[in-house]
């Protein structure tokens, strides 16, 4: 019997450690550096297939492109992009201690224990839950924060003692590159970035069509104030992004056909102001009547709750939540975040936004780059277009060979920028300008300015991007808490029941005993299973079977294959599956086939029992 117990926070940390899915780095060094986590052996492997199944689900189903770009961020880039003004989480100073704590959290930790008290009243109750729902809204504004910590009176969570105003804090890592100490630079704090500076390069290789999609995998970091909450705040942490760019006109997506008919629970702005409850919706009805801003956000939104099923997270267990309009990060323009429901409550996974224009505008502002694309007219238009003309005579001998390269970068330029040109060369009698990294001054005499009516066929803008957000390691960490039970029995055993197509062991090879006449067995299906690239392990310890599957089954490996002694006589084996523990009995040949199947989601264990039938052992009641 399997029963879905009530979540058990001990027993799922007890077994997190003792089967080292994942535990606190440099512990051997005074316990480790909060913030920072090792996955092991099960923890990576669960990683690594969690990350295969994303590639397959987002960069092969849709086609996309995909972008391997550095971490260490030179400065100008995340000045551009506003992380250096922006991305900052405020934090209040324990008066005595010292220390430092997230303004915010303390802030929805008091709120909590306040709602928690039996004695309120239904108005109470309701006033402090709408209270909660507006916390994240409140913490990007510093007055209102200060103004809340002290309506709800919030202190020093230890001590008690008073708290200081709140203080923004840059979340970047900041440090130097290169000898010199000159070339500042950030570890960055999304992959995003280096898919927008890459903008021009995909356009090209994508033949100048929009729309295209280009994702990126890869560590982020983030210098979080107070992280204590284990995997879920992390400063340094695996993301999966996408980047989707579109005609700002036209947000409609081929594919939304597809999925419009999909049901998922919504929380949008107005629901949460009154605190309400998230309603089911279809996909399709939610985009109709513009509670998501467009066609693509909503296929996102619902490709992500697909992926997110896949990856074995429970149906009733997720949500996709509007970011407030005062919540929504400096370069959004709608947002939603795909929130997990876990022990700690609900948290926030996947964040699904459009960014506008944004960051293509502001990289473009700030590199002297055009980054747009163009869109060929079906009538020309009749429209002013400036040039900046370089007097070859002067320049030609100054720059030699370069002059092609300064002639590109003047025609590249954005309309703002030359007509920038044009003011500082009128007002300082000087402009520099940046050509492949060298810098070349400008006097007004090098260059003139003509504009003229021209017809023209193009028509050039900055795309819209779309964005899905994936925080690996806060995904893996819900996948192991979502997926944890315990089986009743003598004493409760705990089960993670992981999707077979991410489970760290897809199956484990079990000699029935310590036979020397199952050896060749155990090399038999071995090397099928290499061959068929199958995850296996083998457990011949000197334990009884049903203690094996136990440990098997702790470990979230999805099916045994036990060798007993018909195996001698037939050259067949049972397989059991790790939830019913259901058992099915068939030929060698046939197995490392059918695991495959069954972890790539062509078969199911159901398929599999009609056409084996299910194996009841002789005197088992099971
Ligand atoms: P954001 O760019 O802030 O919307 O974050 C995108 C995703 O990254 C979130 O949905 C989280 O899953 C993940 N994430 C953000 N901050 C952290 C963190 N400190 N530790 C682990 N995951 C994080």
């Amino acid at each position: 019997m399997t029963s879905l117990s009530k979540f058990d926070k001990k027993l799922f940390e007890k077994t997190m450690k003792t089967r080292f899915f994942f535990g606190p780095s440099f512990h051997i060094y005074g316990g480790g550096m909060s913030g920072f986590y090792d996955f092991g052996p099960l923890g990576c492997a669960l990683k690594t297939n969690l990350l295969a199944l994303w590639r397959s689900h987002f960069i092969l189903e849709e086609n996309m492109m995909e972008v391997d770009c550095p971490m260490l961020t030179p400065a100008p880039v995340l000045k551009a992009s506003g992380h250096v003004d922006k991305f900052s989480d405020f934090m209040v100073q324990d008066g005595l201690t010292k220390e430092y704590f997230r303004a915010d959290h303390l802030l929805a930790n008091k709120i909590s224990s306040l709602l928690n008290n039996k004695k309120n009243s239904e108005a109470q109750k309701m006033a402090l839950e709408k209270s909660l729902a507006l916390v994240d809204a409140w913490s990007n504004d510093p007055v209102l924060l200060e103004e809340k910590l002290k309506e709800y009176e919030v202190k020093s969570p230890e001590t008690g003692n008073d708290l200081s105003p709140p203080i923004p804090f840059n979340l970047m890592f900041p440090t130097f590159i290169g000898p010199t100490g000159l070339a500042k630079g950030y570890l960055r704090p999304e992959t995003a970035q280096g898919i927008f500076v890459n903008f021009k390069r995909l356009l090209e290789y994508n033949q100048n069509k929009l729309p295209f999609a280009c994702a990126q995998i890869g560590t982020s970091f983030r210098n979080e104030i107070s992280p204590r909450q284990g995997l879920l705040r992390l400063r340094e942490f695996q993301m999966a992004e996408v980047e989707h760019f579109l005609h700002p006109k036209d947000k409609s997506h081929p594919r939304f056909a597809q999925v419009s008919h999909v049901e998922l629970h919504l929380l949008p702005r107005e629901a949460q102001e009154l605190a309400k409850e998230a309603e089911i919706r279809t996909i399709g009805e939610a985009v109709r009547s513009g509670m998501i801003n467009s066609e693509t956000l909503g296929y996102y939104i619902a490709r992500t709750y697909l992926f997110l099923l896949r990856a074995g997270i429970k149906p009733d267990k997720v949500r996709f939540r509007q970011h407030l309009a005062t919540e929504m990060a400096h370069y959004a323009c709608d947002c939603w975040d795909a929130e997990l429901l876990l022990a700690s409550g609900w948290i926030e996974c996947v964040g699904c936004a459009d960014r506008s224009a944004y960051d293509l505008q502001r990289h473009s502002e700030f590199s002297d780059q055009q980054l747009m694309a163009t869109e060929r007219l079906d009538q020309p238009l009749r429209r002013e277009v400036m040039f900046v003309l370089p007097n070859k005579a002067l320049l030609g001998p100054l720059l030699g060979k370069r002059m092609t390269a300064v002639q590109k970068c003047l025609d590249e330029l954005t309309v703002e920028s030359k007509m920038a040109m044009q003011r500082q060369l009128v007002e300082q009698g000087t402009f520099v300008l940046s050509v492949a990294g060298e810098e070349l001054e400008l006097r007004p005499e090098m260059v003139s300015f003509k504009t003229e009516e021209q017809n023209v066929y193009d028509e050039h803008f900055t795309p819209h991007v779309i964005e899905p957000s994936f925080g690996i390691s806060r995904l893996v960490y819900a996948i192991l808490e979502q997926n944890f039970y315990l089986r009743d029995g003598d004493e409760p055993r705990a089960v993670l029941s992981f999707p077979p197509v991410i489970a760290p062991v897809a199956v484990t090879i079990f000699p029935l005993l310590n036979n020397k006449g199952f050896v060749v067995f155990i090399e038999k299906l071995s090397k099928e299973f290499r061959q068929a690239e199958v995850l296996f392990k083998v457990d011949d310890s000197n334990v009884n079977i049903g203690r094996r599957y136990v440990r098997a089954d702790e470990t979230g490996c999805a099916f045994g294959c036990t060798i007993d002694f018909d195996t001698l006589k037939d050259d067949t084996v049972t397989l059991r599956e790790r939830d019913s523990m259901g058992q099915a009995r068939l030929p060698i040949s046939d197995v490392a086939a059918v695991v495959k199947a069954l972890v790539q989601q062509k078969c199911t264990w159901e398929q599999l029992i009609k056409k084996y039938g299910l194996f009841v052992f002789a005197g088992d009641s099971r």
